[in-house]
């Protein structure tokens, strides 16, 4: 007989509304199966219903209940019929004082009884623990994992669901999905005490249960500070993609006491790419995911603060300090800041696509939906390289995979490995001259009107999944009137800032800026919310290490 995880033994739990009964069941239990089961004992049919959502919640296993049968308010088929809805695969044992047939033929009818015992069993070696034994054994063949992670009981096309879900992956916290609408997805509901009505329920490992969390309710519940720990700090990095992760290694690894500042995962872009394949160093290519893993880590090691969920909101300047704001109202100071903001996705503005967004319309690859797309039509709109990889990534599982690109041709766009790796994969087609023109669906994405920019025909197709890679924007409209950026909103940084020669207006050192550095003294910026920056992993990573080398050159002439 094999055993459980011995970390998290499964529970046999016995009712008994007689108190010297129930501990005399429980210490019989105790004595054989103590060291590899958790005995659990309730003196009602109520109180281990209760025991048993509580243990539901945390992820629990329950191998066998014993109930008694004669029990006041409820009885022990009443109980164990409502037991079962909560935990089905457990065996289910009816205790009765004396034989009562009747009884018996109910439990068996009601609630697909296992066995039926008779009080007293003594001696248990031959009436109690043969019967518990049998029924172990049965269990344990049966799937009876454990599902200690983080639970998520949401709706296929809801958008808030699909978000969370996205933020526990790229925040790499293991937790498992249920359909609100399947058996033990209504199970957990049930156990938690909710309706579905309002979703996704987030159960943490704890048994605690969040309803329609936000990203910081979330970080903080699954144990990501959101918080600075302190009030001052040398250097505050803002965004922890490839460039906040650079500075913050760099930062911190040099002594500079640094706090690291996300607005929701990190990782950034790359954190969110399948595959990365140019960066240096891994020559068989290197998952977002993975390459997000190991900075964090070693960002984390040399000392660095890492705030998630925390969106910065505003930047001020008052004499040698940089106050950082965030959108709660709180703040945070330091002697330097690096902003490291990056670039977020473009919205793609046609009728239909808002109110459809995160349900079956997703903007970047959302990893998390890939397993959805399994055997379906799916359609990618955008011609470069995220595109193109989301389209590899999404062909493993999808049935067909489209990709619409507005030019005449995917040269001018995408990277000519890429578009050789696409093109022998028979199932990706791509249509180029194409434009969406409306996305269509009551509760989730049905449809989709094309067009063909060449000669204007229209054609509706039908689709349940919409990618969108249609490039992307700097989103710092915090910064305005305060740091100098460019028509597009990217900042400006060293030379840039005095194109004519020129100092910044109001730039008191008397130095011009340093490389990166923006149009306020100890501000700077690395990565490709930067000017005229390169938009790679690599040059992003670069920009970061160098910012915290012009961050001590700045400190030292204070
Ligand atoms: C799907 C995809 C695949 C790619 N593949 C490759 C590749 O193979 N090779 C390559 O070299 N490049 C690739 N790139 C480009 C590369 O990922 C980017 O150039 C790189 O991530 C830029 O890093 P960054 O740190 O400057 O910005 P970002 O990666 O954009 O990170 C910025 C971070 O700042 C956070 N942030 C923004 N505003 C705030 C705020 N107000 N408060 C707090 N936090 C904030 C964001 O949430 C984000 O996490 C790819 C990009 C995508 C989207």
């Amino acid at each position: 007989m094999t055993t459980p995880d011995s970390t998290r033994r499964a529970v046999l739990l016995t009712v008994d509304d007689d108190p010297g009964v129930s501990r005399a069941v429980a210490r019989d239990l105790r004595r054989r199966y103590g060291e590899r089961y958790r005995v659990v004992r309730a003196e009602s049919g109520e109180s281990a219903l209760d025991a048993l959502r509580q243990m539901k919640l945390r992820g629990d296993l329950v191998a066998v209940i014993l109930a008694d049968y004669r029990m006041p308010q409820m009885n022990g088929i009443e109980f164990l019929e409502q037991a079962m809805d909560v935990y089905p695969g457990a065996r289910r044992i009816l205790l009765t004082a004396y034989a009562d047939t009747g009884a018996a033929i109910d439990a068996i009818n009601v609630v697909d009884l296992d066995h039926y015992l008779l009080k007293p069993w003594d001696p248990p070696e031959e009436k109690l623990y043969p019967v518990v034994d049998d029924l172990l054994e049965s269990w344990l063949a049966s799937d009876h994992r454990p599902v200690p992670e983080t639970k998520v009981v949401g709706h296929r096309w809801s958008a808030r669901s699909s978000g969370v879900r996205e933020f526990l992956a790229r925040n790499q916290i293991p937790y498992r999905w249920y359909l609100s609408d399947q058996s033990e997805g209504r199970r957990l509901l049930d156990a938690a005490g909710h309706d579905g009505m309002r979703l996704p329920l987030v159960i943490a490992p704890g048994g605690e249960v969040l309803v329609e969390p936000s990203d910081q309710d979330l970080a903080a519940q699954v144990g990501l500070a959101t918080t600075p720990a302190e009030e001052f700090y040398d250097l505050v990095v803002i965004g922890a993609g490839p460039a906040g992760l650079g500075a913050a290694v760099y930062g911190a690894s040099e002594g500079l006491n640094t706090v690291l500042v996300e607005r929701t995962a990190t990782g950034g872009q790359a954190g969110q790419s399948a595959r990365i394949e140019n960066y240096l160093g891994f020559p068989d290519g290197v998952s977002g995911a993975q390459l997000t893993d190991r900075a964090r880590r070693q960002a984390t090691r040399f000392g660095a603060e890492l705030l998630t969920a925390c969106e910065v909101t505003g930047l001020e300047v008052s004499g040698p300090a940089r106050t950082v704001r965030f959108a709660d109202g709180s703040s945070v100071s330091a002697q330097s800041v690096i902003l490291t903001t990056g670039v977020a996705y473009r919205l793609l503005d046609v009728p239909g696509l808002a109110e459809l967004t995160g349900r079956g319309i997703y903007y970047g690859s959302a990893l998390t939906e890939a397993a959805g797309c399994e055997g379906q039509d799916v359609y990618i709109v955008g011609g470069a390289n995220s595109a193109g990889q989301a389209a590899v990534y999404l062909s493993r599982g999808a049935k067909s995979v489209t990709l619409l690109v507005r030019g005449p041709s995917l040269e001018a766009s995408m990277s000519h490995y890429l578009i050789q790796q696409i093109a022998a994969i028979p199932t990706i087609r791509v249509r180029t001259a194409t434009v969406v023109d409306a996305a269509h669906g009551d509760d989730h994405l049905e449809g989709l009107t094309l067009r063909d920019t060449a000669n204007g025909g229209t054609e509706m197709v039908d689709a349940q999944r919409l990618f969108v890679f249609i490039g992307a924007a700097p989103r710092t409209e915090w910064l305005e009137g305060v740091v100098a950026r460019d028509a597009h909103g990217f900042v400006l940084t060293g030379p840039d800032l005095a194109a004519e020669g020129e100092r910044p207006p109001g730039w008191e050192p008397d130095r011009p800026p340093y490389h990166l550095e923006t149009s306020i003294p100890g501000v700077f910026a690395a990565g490709d919310v930067r000017s005229e920056s390169a938009k790679r992993v690599a040059s992003a990573v670069g920009e970061g290490a160098m910012a915290v080398m012009l961050v001590h050159r700045y400190l030292e002439g204070l």
